[in-house]
């Protein structure tokens, strides 16, 4: 099973001042800012899945990357420009969330290619529209018109695209440097996704990313892959987009599922209300200190004269300390912690944040940052888990992706 971690240009500073909250001097982002596969030792994912959109920006609006990166992603290749070791795999795809409201996708086969072999990706996937919907029992006749549509778009775009890699592919001298094509299937039920399938694999398709299944529970997802089995060929393979689920991922494999990517464990790290920190047997909600420095609600409030900014602070730096004392000094009791979280909680005034402030008191007391193997938490310990500024709450993240990497790896059958 292999697993790739969709880039939206998450790296850390790894000279971060944590005491001082400061950046070093002279700091060049490109130079020194490091992505978690070389923050952290073995890297959390197999492969990165990198975006046109993302890189190039979309209807959306910008993408995340400035011109210069973009230039240097096309000109060095994305294996130079991320600093993949050899064992690392990359795969491009559209970003079709970034167009799903217009109506047909704007990108053209030559130019999803050109982006394609520019960047030299070891695989890329067709260009394909979602289709936001799950009726399992409806049949094509009876179906939206706009989801036909979608898929027969998909399908369309697959047929020229994989026809032209093959001629792109033939120029190319060395089997290894050349693109491996990969179909994407869209349905809305077990049907439609396993004649998306079918097609795609007279096509030529050996390779089938899944897309459109985030939101399907569990069992929708197995019903898809159960009946996509039935018309499966027998050297195809199938990549699940935008999806984790760990507990399943035994079962899927048993369909052929040989690869996935998702964020999820990443981003619970800090859009999550509570499942902050993981470890191997559950999850842990962390500890906000807000910045007084860099929060805007906390700032509209010292504006506006109901926060003193004196008192914030003050509030906000005795937090800190007895979080750290408390890691360093075994004697510091988690009670006076836990009164001086509550207090500038209540200070900045936050009654939601306030009551949840009590599930702070398991995090503190398994201190489950200890347990932990992983290089960023033996070098920044209880730092991992406050909630607070980007560049705790990215490693986090990236922990995050090493214990979801350690599950991946316990898993019988990868
Ligand atoms: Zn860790």
């Amino acid at each position: 099973m292999r697993f790739y971690f969709p880039d939206s240009q998450d790296q850390i500073s790894p000279r971060y001042d944590f005491i001082r909250d400061e950046y070093p001097d002279h700091r060049v982002r490109q130079r020194d800012d490091l992505y978690a596969h070389q923050a952290v030792n073995p890297a959390p994912y197999d492969g990165i899945l990198v975006s046109k959109a993302i890189v190039d920006g979309s209807v959306k609006g910008a993408g995340k990357y400035s011109a210069p990166q973009r230039n240097r992603l096309y000109r060095d290749g994305v294996r130079e420009f991320f600093g993949l070791p050899r064992t690392m795999d990359s795969l491009g795809d559209c970003g079709a969330f970034n167009y799903i409201d217009e109506e047909y996708p704007p990108y053209t086969i030559d130019g999803v290619l050109d982006f394609y072999y520019e960047c030299r990706f070891n695989s890329g996937i067709s260009i394909d529209h979602v289709i936001f919907g799950y009726k399992p029992e409806v049949p094509e006749s009876e179906a939206d018109p706009a989801w036909m549509k979608r898929r027969e778009i998909s399908l369309d775009l697959a047929e020229k695209f994989i026809k032209a890699i093959k001629g792109r592919n033939r120029l190319i001298s060395e089997p290894k440097n050349r693109l491996e094509p990969v179909g994407a299937a869209q349905g809305w039920s077990p049907d439609s996704y396993a004649d998306s399938v079918a097609r795609l694999q007279k096509m030529g398709y050996k390779r089938i990313a899944l897309g459109g299944m985030v939101p399907l529970k569990t069992p929708e997802i197995i019903a898809c892959l159960e009946r996509i089995s039935e018309v499966r060929e027998d050297d195809v393979e199938f990549h699940l987009l935008g999806i984790t689920r760990i507990d399943s991922m035994e079962r899927f494999v048993g369909y052929h599922v040989s690869s996935f990517d998702s964020t999820s464990a990443f981003r619970q790290a800090f859009m999550d209300e509570r499942n902050n920190y993981h470890t191997a047997g559950r999850s842990y909600m962390a500890i906000r200190v807000p910045q007084v420095d860099g929060n805007l609600t906390l700032k509209r409030l010292i504006l506006a004269g109901v926060v003193s900014q004196s008192e914030a602070i003050k509030a906000e730096r005795e937090c800190l300390k007895l979080l750290r004392q408390y890691d360093e000094d075994e004697s510091v009791k988690v009670q006076d912690v836990m009164d001086a979280l509550r207090a500038y909680q209540s200070l900045i005034g936050d009654a939601k944040k306030l009551k949840k402030v009590d599930k702070y008191e398991e995090t503190l007391v398994d201190r489950p940052w200890r347990d932990c193997q992983c290089d960023l938490c033996r070098q920044h310990k209880i730092e991992m888990v406050i909630f607070r500024g980007t560049e705790r709450n990215k490693r986090r993240g990236f922990h995050n992706m090493t214990v979801l990497e350690a599950k991946m790896r316990k898993l019988p059958l990868t």
